[in-house]
């Protein structure tokens, strides 16, 4: 795929329009595949915070963007929706060269994705209940009560490098839908696609409704999740870096939604159907190489039929394709960075250290044309326990923990063992065992038979230290309003109010 972008230079976008950072310094993105240089992008410091800030405050405060009726908003939305199909081919190209992402799940995913969440809440907002009108109380006495869902104000967005655009959307989208400004803040080694995004959105919007700072997190997001202008921070990462999120926002005591990490469990009952749990499985923890916060990095399987599974998954695995992420054919590309590649080797030396079998991959890949990539093979542990490191941390790669059990209630009890809680699933032909269990398990989302399938129209979100909060659905939209009851009294006169006793006993002139 080639795509004629200029990705040579990329400043930072605030108030409708591209600025340098005040400091004039770059960072560099580099393509994860290749190693090459894609772009150098404007690297922004706590002055551009500032200026974005009070740029999203300025079209919250001053503007009547937040008053726009739902009618039209919904308008904005389906034109945004538009503007992302039209611009598909650029977005999947900036989002491929810096995520590591296939253009094959980009283009038949993400961006499908994202059109759709604008379009579904678009729906949504027509027929959201902003305002709620409560039955007149017997007691004390006549009144008109409502309860009005307002918009928070600015909102911050601090999203993470493996589903860039995806995953600003599910923040960006019901912000706007409820009338708030934001202000991104993208993971460093993929700004560009939330950068074009913004600049896609900004040609239906009023300046200084969508701004953002590209920059180092201790720098930025630290800014942006302490501002006092930022009445509300949405944060998608690192458990550990959501820990600190969450105490700079303590500060101001803002509003705060995180998306956090997870160690999800995956059960295969030993009534499933083995030609799809299988596939699914390994759908579930390969696909992206496993950098997706919802994987099913931990496998448990029946004991008498560990063997069999454990066979065909390795034959299953072999067949996974890793490439170049521009050539449609590829099935996985590179892990992110040189780093991360690092991180998940010593994470693998660990489980052989620790006593767990490799029966798949467990190394660095090379990759014709992409010598200089960040590529592991598909890897896969067997004999591994849930109280071995890699069952219980989040490596972020290509590493599957295949755990035996012997009765199904320890195989919950285990997988429920994890400070994570953010997605699980079960494979079985018998569907009320299948909700027997789903009931038991402690996470945000339950695939029964699947993998993966979120829905623009149902919340996302974890369980435990997987997060706070729910993003997309009707909930996403709760989510980025605030509550006011107003009261008005119909008790004309003074002295039938008769709670006014509890102060003055007469209220008679
Ligand atoms: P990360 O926590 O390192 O970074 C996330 C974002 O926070 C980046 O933009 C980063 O620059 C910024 N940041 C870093 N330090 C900061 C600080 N001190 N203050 C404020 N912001 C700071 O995460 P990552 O490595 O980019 O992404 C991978 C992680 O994201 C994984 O743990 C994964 O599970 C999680 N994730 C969760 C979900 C979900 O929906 N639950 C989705 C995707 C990814």
């Amino acid at each position: 795929m080639t795509v004629n972008v200029d990705v040579k230079t990329f400043p930072l976008f605030i108030n409708g329009k591209w600025e340098a950072a005040s400091s004039q310094e770059t960072f560099e993105v580099l393509n994860p595949a290749t190693g090459e240089l894609v772009a150098r992008v404007a690297k922004g410091n706590e002055a551009d915070v500032d200026r974005a800030v009070d740029a999203a405050r300025r079209a919250f405060d001053e503007t009547d963007w937040k008053d726009m009726k739902p009618k039209d908003r919904s308008k904005v939305l389906y034109a945004i929706s538009y503007q992302i199909a039209a611009h598909a081919e650029e977005l999947a190209y900036l989002e491929a060269v810096s995520s590591g992402g296939t253009v094959r799940r980009i283009g038949a995913n993400d961006i499908l994705q994202m059109v759709d969440l604008f379009q579904t809440l678009a729906k949504f907002v027509e027929e959201y209940e902003f305002s709620e009108t409560l039955p007149s109380p017997p007691f004390p006495g006549p009144a008109h009560n409502f309860i009005w869902r307002e918009p928070i104000g600015v909102c911050a967005a601090i999203t993470p490098w493996n589903l860039p655009m995806v995953i600003a959307t599910w923040k960006i989208a019901p912000a706007l839908a409820m009338g708030n400004t934001v202000v991104v803040k993208p993971a460093s080694y993929t700004p560009l696609s939330t950068l074009k995004l913004a600049e896609i959105i900004s040609q239906v919007v009023p300046p200084g409704v969508i701004n953002v700072v590209t920059g180092p997190g201790a720098e930025v997001g630290e800014k942006l999740a302490s501002h006092p202008k930022v009445d509300k921070v949405a944060f998608t990462g690192s458990t550990e870096v959501g820990r600190k999120v969450m105490q700079l926002a303590a500060g101001t005591v803002k509003n705060t939604t995180l998306e956090l990490g997870g160690k999800s469990p995956n059960i295969i009952l030993e009534d499933a159907d083995l030609s799809i749990a299988l596939p699914g499985s390994l759908f579930g923890v390969f696909l992206h190489s496993g950098q997706l916060c919802e994987s099913g990095t931990r496998l448990f399987v029946p004991d008498h039929l560990h063997d069999v599974i454990v066979e065909n998954l390795v034959k299953l695995a072999g067949k996974i394709k890793l490439g170049n992420p521009l050539d449609p054919a590829s099935d996985v590309g590179p892990v992110i960075s040189q780093k991360q590649k690092e991180t998940i080797l010593s994470y693998i030396e660990a489980g052989k250290a620790e006593g767990a079998t490799l029966v798949c991959g467990g190394n660095e890949a090379k990759v014709a044309g992409c010598e200089n990539g960040h590529f592991i093979e598909p890897t896969i542990f067997t004999n591994v326990t849930n109280d071995m490191k890699i069952a219980r941390e989040e490596i972020f790669g290509p590493v599957l923990s295949v755990i035996r059990y012997t009765d199904v209630e320890d195989a919950i009890k285990m997988a429920n063992d994890s400070i994570y809680g953010l997605a699980a699933g079960v494979w079985t032909r018998d569907v009320n065992k299948a909700y027997e269990v789903a009931r038991k398990l402690q996470a945000g989302v339950v695939w029964i038979n699947d993998w993966h399938m979120l829905r623009n129209d149902a919340p996302f979100g974890g369980y435990k230290q997987s997060g706070i909060g729910r993003e997309m659905g009707k909930h996403s939209l709760d989510a980025y309003t605030q509550v006011k009851h107003v009261h008005t009294s119909m008790v004309p006169e003074a002295h039938k109010r008769t709670w006014y006793g509890l102060l003055l006993s007469d209220t008679a002139e």
